[in-house]
């Protein structure tokens, strides 16, 4: 595995892995959930491309950015245990070099949920993965659903901007009592890791209640909330979407819709999602929903 930290030595190292390549952008700290996505990159591609970045830009004021976990020689042997090529690993100066003054706005698709919870995170993440797709020109890129958002949002940009790549969605990652793997979780006490299993059980009291012909998102956002009543922490928003525009649905509807939630434990915001039906919640599923082709 070639680890590289420059802008010329990643095209070398790009270009000598010839033209079908999965790409897999991460922020580090990886579990189970990142090495799905470079699984899944392995099993199409015979070559697999990973960067390691905690992008600056996408943290507002405030947020976790210098205590944001940084175990680089742990990621590394994870990445070459899972048989990545290739390992970009800049510095903040690399990515964004004294004078550096363009940015990449999406527009309707950043305005709610973590768009409107973390103003100017989306112009970060799109940013930074705009410039990740010219340097690392992926064939497939590998998103997972734990951020639903972000994937509708790079797809739009992907569209709207002509990039010649195919973007695959790979089901959320979770620990055996059903939380969501996030590079977070660490922040969590005993107790709030405890309690912190509500977010997976409000998604599937929801995934239920849609089975049993419940399709108002009043009765939906209902059936989570019970759940989240228990939680020890703060209900920041549950929300029912539509998958492909991220409008908020507030009428029963017979289309499938995306509930998202965060909870505030602390400072640590956890987030979780599930497409209802919550058939769709496989690769398949997800890949077609959240967008569509
Ligand atoms: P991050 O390092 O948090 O920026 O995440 C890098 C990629 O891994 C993003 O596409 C995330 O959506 C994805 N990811 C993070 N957590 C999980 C998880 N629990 N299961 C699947 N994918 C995940």
């Amino acid at each position: 595995m070639r680890v590289v930290k420059t802008i010329p030595d990643l095209r070398g190292a790009r270009a000598a892995l010839g033209q079908s390549v999965g790409v897999v952008l991460t922020m580090g700290a990886l579990h189970e959930g990142h090495l799905a996505l470079v699984r899944a990159a392995r099993q199409d591609h015979d070559h697999v491309l990973a960067t390691i970045f905690v992008n600056p830009t996408q943290f507002a004021p405030g947020e976790d950015l210098s205590k944001y976990p940084r175990p680089l020689e742990r990621d590394l042997d994870l990445l070459r245990a899972a048989g990545v090529d290739v390992v970009f690993t800049p510095s903040p100066e690399v990515m964004y070099p004294p004078g550096f003054q363009t940015h990449v706005t999406v527009e309707c698709v950043t305005e709610g949920l973590e768009g409107a919870a973390r103003p100017g995170h989306f112009q970060g993440v799109v940013t930074i993965v705009a410039k990740f797709f010219n340097l690392t020109q992926p064939t497939t890129t590998y998103f997972g659903q734990k951020d639903a958002q972000q994937v509708v949002v790079i797809r739009q940009m992907v569209r709207d901007l002509n990039f010649p790549l195919t973007i695959a969605v790979i089901p959320t990652e979770r620990e055996a009592d059903g939380l969501a793997m996030s590079s977070r979780n660490v922040y969590l006490t005993t107790e709030q890791r405890q309690n912190a299993t509500s977010l997976h059980r409000a998604l599937q009291a929801a995934g239920e209640a849609y089975t049993a012909g419940e399709c108002d998102p009043q009765g939906l956002r209902a059936a989570a909330l019970a759940v989240l009543a228990d939680c020890g922490g703060e209900v920041e928003y549950v929300s029912l979407n539509d998958p492909r525009t991220l409008a908020e649905v507030d009428q029963p509807t017979e289309s499938p819709l995306l509930m998202s939630m965060v909870v505030r434990y602390g400072k640590t915001r956890l987030l979780d999602n599930g497409l209802l039906p919550a058939s769709l919640n496989t690769r398949e599923g997800l890949t077609a929903t959240l967008g569509g082709e």
